[in-house]
């Protein structure tokens, strides 16, 4: 749901001197900004899924990192099949943008943006700067395919759940990760709202209480809850964390907008 306050999805992770981004909900750029970083840091972006609301500002990202690169520089997106199709409509859609800069620009910019896409898998692994990333497969159906990704950098380990419920396949990508970051849902407050379309969110997003119980299954260190539904509202942090403290033991982070967590 848009609101004043909240960016959409999106989560940087840095490590040692590699900056990357999963996810790219709105506001991502001011929300990176905010972070300190800029796309033109990142080694890359990292997509969970292709649902709009995880995409939404890639655009942005994309024409950011072209405007502000001095030389002729790729931007790396990995996501899964058909991310190749998402990223050649944004292309097409920024074509009168790139003309005017070029031929605004000759002595500058002769280039077109550089954006090579990685379609990928679960079970892939690939490196990224000074990570090692590995894909693994989520249950948000019906939208499919949907990815998580282990990120590893000097023995420590992170997992980006992305959206969907609890699945072996997410039992497995998370075991024993010293932080795992999921998307959640209140389902007692989602149901308050009696709209059919709303309430069928409910089938394919982890509430806060599945979340802490994957974490635990998964023997995970810290749980990082992001992308709420409803918007934890002033006053009401500490109910949110006492749901998922029932079924969790470790250190549970709430994720609101530009929270950063040291692993
Ligand atoms: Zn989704
Ligand atoms: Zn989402």
């Amino acid at each position: 749901m848009p609101d004043a306050k909240r960016g959409g999805p999106a989560t940087l992770v840095k490590a040692g001197t590699t900056q990357i981004l999963v996810d790219a909900g709105r506001a991502v750029v001011m929300r990176l900004t905010g972070a300190g970083s800029l796309p033109i840091f990142l080694s890359g972006v990292l997509i969970t899924h292709l649902h709009s609301d995880h995409l939404t500002d890639l655009n942005d990202v994309i024409t950011t990192h072209y405007i502000m690169s001095q030389t002729e520089t790729p931007l790396h997106i990995y996501g899964p099949p058909r991310t190749q199709e998402v990223v050649d409509g944004i292309l097409a859609s920024l074509a009168p943008d790139i003309s005017y800069r070029l031929a605004h620009h000759p002595d500058t910019l002769w280039w077109q943006p550089k954006i090579i896409v990685t379609e990928v898998t679960p079970g892939m692994t690939f490196t990224l700067g000074e990570v090692q990333i590995s894909v693994g497969q989520t249950n948000h159906a019906p939208v499919e395919p949907t990815v998580s990704y282990r990120i590893e950098h000097e023995g420590k380990s992170l997992v980006l759940g992305g959206d969907g419920i609890p699945c072996p396949t997410l039992d497995a990508i998370c075991k024993g990760a010293d932080a795992y970051v999921q998307t959640v849902l209140r389902e007692d407050l989602v149901s308050l709202v009696k709209n059919k379309r709303f309430l069928d969110i409910l089938d394919y997003h982890s509430t806060v209480e599945q979340a802490a119980q994957t974490a635990t299954r998964a023997g995970v260190k810290k749980l990082i809850l992001t992308h709420y539904v409803p918007s934890i509202q002033p006053g009401q942090e500490e109910e949110w964390r006492a749901l998922a403290a029932a079924h969790f033991a470790g250190e549970i982070v709430l994720g609101d907008d530009l929270t950063a967590t040291t692993i």
